[in-house]
Parts: C-alpha cells; sequence; structure tokens
C-alpha cells in the first residue's frame, strides 16, 4: 500500500512549521498545506469522488497546485492536470478524453468558456459534474460563474484531517497529457510508484540542500517541476518560493530575496538569466547562495552552461526525461564525473539502451533511438493500448530521441527523431548546428528547422535571436555556416527575430516555426 501524499504527510508530520510554500507576502506551512489538502480530500469524497475517479486541475503555480493535487491523491483519485495555456476547446478535449468527473480551474486561465460551461455543460465532458473555480483573488466570496463553487467557499466547512485512501503502488496517480511524436494529446498514465522512485531519486544530488530553498519557476502540470521541483522538495523538506510564470528579472529578484539554493529549469530559462543585466550585487547574492542547478527538457547549450558557471558559479547538471519517464531517466549526478553536453548516466534502478526501428538493440556508441526500463516507465496511454503497444515493449520505452553512448556509458541527445532533417537524403541534426551557430559572437540564441523544399525535399534554415547591438546580417551568417559547416547542412535559410515562440514550460517550439 502506497499513496504518494505520503510525501506531503510525511513533511507535515516531521517539520510541520517550517515554510513549504512561499508566494508573495504569503509564507504557508506544511501543517497548513497538509491540513487543506484533508479539507480537499474530504470536499471530493462529499461531492461523490470514489478512488479511481479522475480530477481535473489547471492552475499556474499557486498553493492550490499542491493543495489539490495532494488532496484528490488522498482521496484515490487520479489527479489531471492541465496545461494553463489550453484554449477552451482543448479543455474540453482533455476534460472528455481523461474522464474527469471534477475540474479546479484558475479563474485566470485564458477564454475559459466559463460563462455556458458553469458546470457540466463543457462539450465531450459529460462526466465532469463538480466544477471549482480557483479565483485569482484570495479577496473574491462569491463565486462569478453560474454553476461553478468556489475553491475556498466549497472547503469551508470541511474537517481538515483525513485517513488517506490506501491506493497500491501500481495505482494511477496522475495521468500527464502529451503530444508524444504524433497525433492528438495522449494521456500517460503514471502510477504511485512511478512517482515516488522518481521524487527519491538522486540522494547524492539534494543530500547537501536538505530544509533548503528552491524556486518553483518550471510548471508545475508539467512532469518536470511536478516531480523534480515539487516532489522532490517535499521529500526533502525544502521551501518551495512560487513563481508563476518565468521572467528572469523576477527569478533573479525571488532568488536574492529568499536565498534561493537549488534552482531547476530548462534551457531558455538558463538563457534569460544569464542574458539579463543582473545587476554586480545580486549576481554576488546568487553566486553565493545558488548550490544545485538542473536543467532539463530540452537540449542545454554549451555556450549557456559555460555562460552561468561565469556569471553564477555554479555547474548547471542536465538530465534527461519525458513525462512517460516520471520524467528522470539519466542524469549528470554530482557524485560521479559531470560530462557537460551529456545527459549523463541512467539513474538507479533505471536502464537505458540504443535501439533501432525494429527495436533491435544498436551496439556500440550508435546512433539510435533512446529506450529506456525501469520503475519510472508509465503504465501506458490511457485508454489507447494500441499507442502503449507502440512504445512499450518487454518493459521498454522507446523515446522518439535519438543518442549516442561513450565507452564509459553517458548518453548525448542527437536530436528528436521528429525534428531531424532530411535535406537531398542527408540527415542533418539542427542541434548540432544550433550548438554550433551559438558560438558566432553575433547569435543569442538560434533554433534550426526544415522547411519544405522543391528539389532538396527539406531546407536548413536558421532562425536567429542576434546578441544586443550586434550588426550580423543575414548574408554574413550564412557565409559563416558554408565555412563552417559541411555543403549539405549549413543553413541556406536565415531568419533575425526578437523572441522564439516557446511552450508554457519554456522549450522552443519547433513546430510552429516549421
Ligand atoms: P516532455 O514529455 O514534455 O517532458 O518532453 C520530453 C522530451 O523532451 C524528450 O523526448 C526529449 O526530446 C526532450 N528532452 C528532455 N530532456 C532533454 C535533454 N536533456 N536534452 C535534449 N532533449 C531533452
Amino acid at each position: 500500500m502506497l499513496n504518494l501524499s505520503v510525501l506531503l504527510e510525511d513533511a507535515a508530520r516531521e517539520t510541520p512549521d517550517r515554510d513549504a510554500l512561499v508566494f508573495g507576502d504569503m509564507r504557508l506551512s506544511f501543517a497548513f498545506v497538509d491540513q487543506v489538502a484533508n479539507q480537499v480530500a474530504n470536499l471530493l469524497v462529499a461531492r461523490g469522488i470514489k478512488p479511481g475517479d479522475k480530477v481535473a486541475l489547471s492552475s499556474p503555480n499557486l498553493p492550490y497546485f499542491p493543495m489539490i493535487y495532494f488532496g484528490a491523491l488522498k482521496a484515490g483519485a487520479v489527479v489531471v492536470p492541465l496545461n494553463v495555456l489550453l484554449k477552451p476547446r482543448e479543455i474540453a478535449y482533455h476534460l472528455g478524453d481523461s474522464d474527469a468527473k471534477a475540474f479546479f480551474c484558475f479563474e485566470g486561465t485564458p477564454e475559459l468558456p466559463l460563462g455556458e460551461a458553469g458546470h457540466a455543460g463543457f462539450q465531450n465532458a459529460p462526466e465532469c459534474e463538480h466544477f471549482f473555480l480557483l479565483p485569482a483573488s484570495l479577496a473574491t466570496t462569491e463565486s462569478p460563474i453560474e454553476g461553478a463553487e468556489l475553491f475556498w467557499a466549497a472547503l469551508n466547512g470541511q474537517p481538515n484531517t483525513f485517513d488517506t485512501v490506501l491506493t497500491e503502488p501500481t495505482d494511477t496517480a496522475v495521468i500527464i497529457y502529451t503530444s508524444g511524436t504524433t497525433g492528438q494529446p495522449k494521456g500517460a498514465e503514471l502510477s504511485h510508484m512511478n512517482l515516488l522512485t522518481n521524487a527519491m531519486l538522486d540522494d547524492s544530488l539534494f543530500a547537501k540542500s536538505l530544509h533548503d530553498t528552491t524556486l518553483v519557476v518550471l510548471p508545475l502540470f508539467h512532469i518536470f517541476g511536478q516531480t523534480c521541483v515539487m516532489n522532490v522538495s517535499l521529500y526533502r523538506r525544502a521551501t518551495q518560493v512560487l513563481l508563476p510564470r518565468f521572467d528572469a528579472k523576477q527569478a533573479i529578484e525571488l532568488m536574492v530575496k529568499e536565498n534561493v539554493k537549488i534552482f531547476a529549469g530548462v534551457p531558455t530559462m538558463y538563457w534569460g538569466l544569464l542574458t539579463d543585466d543582473t545587476s554586480g550585487e545580486d549576481v554576488k547574492a546568487i553566486r553565493e547562495n545558488l548550490t544545485v542547478a538542473v536543467s532539463g527538457g530540452a537540449a542545454l547549450p554549451m555556450e549557456v552552461l559555460k555562460g552561468i558557471k561565469e556569471k553564477f558559479d555554479v555547474d548547471v547538471l542536465e538530465g534527461y526525461g519525458l513525462s512517460e519517464t516520471s520524467p528522470v531517466a539519466s542524469f549528470n549526478r554530482p557524485d560521479r564525473p559531470t560530462k557537460p553536453g551529456s545527459i549523463g548516466l541512467p539513474i538507479w534502478g533505471v536502464e537505458m539502451k540504443l535501439i533501432d526501428d525494429e527495436w533491435n538493440e544498436v551496439e556500440g556508441e550508435g546512433p539510435g533511438e533512446i529506450a529506456v526500463r525501469g520503475h519510472n516507465i508509465m503504465k501506458g496511454y490511457y485508454k489507447r493500448p494500441e499507442a502503449t503497444a507502440d512504445s512499450i515493449k518487454d518493459g521498454w520505452f522507446r523515446t522518439g530521441d535519438i543518442g549516442r553512448r561513450d565507452d564509459d556509458g553517458y548518453y548525448y541527445i542527437v536530436d528528436r527523431s521528429k525534428d531531424m532533417i532530411i535535406r537531398g537524403g542527408y540527415n542533418v541534426y539542427p542541434r548540432e548546428l544550433e550548438e554550433v551557430l551559438m558560438t558566432h559572437p553575433g547569435v543569442s540564441l538560434a533554433a534550426v528547422v526544415g522547411v519544405p523544399h522543391d528539389s532538396h525535399g527539406e531546407e536548413v534554415k536558421a532562425y536567429i535571436i542576434k546578441t544586443p547591438g550586434s550588426a550580423l546580417t543575414e548574408d554574413e551568417l550564412i557565409a559563416w555556416g558554408k565555412e563552417n559547416f559541411a555543403n549539405y547542412k549549413y543553413p541556406r535559410i536565415v531568419e533575425f527575430r526578437e523572441e522564439l515562440p516557446m511552450t508554457a514550460t519554456g522549450k522552443i517550439l519547433k513546430r510552429e516555426l516549421r
């Protein structure tokens, strides 16, 4: 018997008065957060939610998120976290596909079809009978939406103790929606054990940071933030400083104000911290405090890694994983030699190998598609046995990422198979080009994609954010590329942009650039 909510319950028992969450002027103790989670569990039970029922949650990084997440888990329900940027049509799809019975939704969610859909009215989601509104302002006393219960009002009178439902380790705890490689978003079913083992993953990394403070800016609805920030922090009794939206200035301000020791982010956040014109005093404060920096979710360019080391005197440790792997599969553990540019070694209890299209193992250094096996692999895609069978065989999950392996067993991401460009029959890996383009003094950030081409099938195109003040021209960069890359792969098209489209997690949206 095992319930992921043990993470919060243990912390509340051992360090009840310590700050669990900090948001603005609000400081909430572990005991308080646990008590509100108990109220949420009681509320759900009172509304008829049974173990195994699905409860959807759409909230930015605010105290609501952990309270509702763990409240639903305590009741034995399955949490379905939704991306806060989803549009009404997408919300309806996710609620319907996941069979959600209840939906907790932040008031500020863009264009929420609240008017006509206060409660059971979501198209395609007839089962969603309970709709709780998370008000942007805590002072709100009445729900502005007919049929929607105001969260705090609904909690009112619910007891703050609860006997947690004892689930089986293999019971589904969370369904994370991911696009995977193709098609409509699919729900990856992660069990209590998947998530708990992944949160406890690396004592070597956090041993020195027990009871420390971490900045929570990776969105909690995404698996990276959920496991590596929220759950790891609870396991470590670390104080979580919540920041709903990444903004380099705000992040730096909070890191200084709260003496943040642990930061986990995606590469574009590191790039933001690096290119921000932070004052010397703030840089000094961060250099003194920051001891653990973790990157994942996308490839960390070497130039960014080096820049962060110089500016903040911290080694960014890169890891790798997916929604389907809870997420961490491999990591540059600090107790082993770290290899910049690599995604490290498989974590404890996890195996990795390289395979070909027919699932045969690729010996030696590869390249091949990375496959992962271990306690972190999802149960499958919710209600999609075929998609599950396509992606998991004999316990091995195929990731869709192309990788290499060195003699010491460290893995390197070459690229995502779907991002690979095939130009005139040659494989071009955007990531390699991006790394090199970013060594050009006029280039701050590069994203390379394939665009359709009549005779070559695809042509290589680079989107570039220039370094401030640079007078670099498109022709100059193309000429530079010609000198530095093989003829078949240098970018023949260059477009300068002020910014690049990003997902809510901060990954560059190559789909949109294509
Ligand atoms: P998600 O399911 O949203 O977490 O996305 C997973 C994908 O992120 C993986 O399949 C990889 O393509 C990418 N990814 C995660 N970590 C890394 C990394 N360290 N380097 C390169 N790509 C990564």
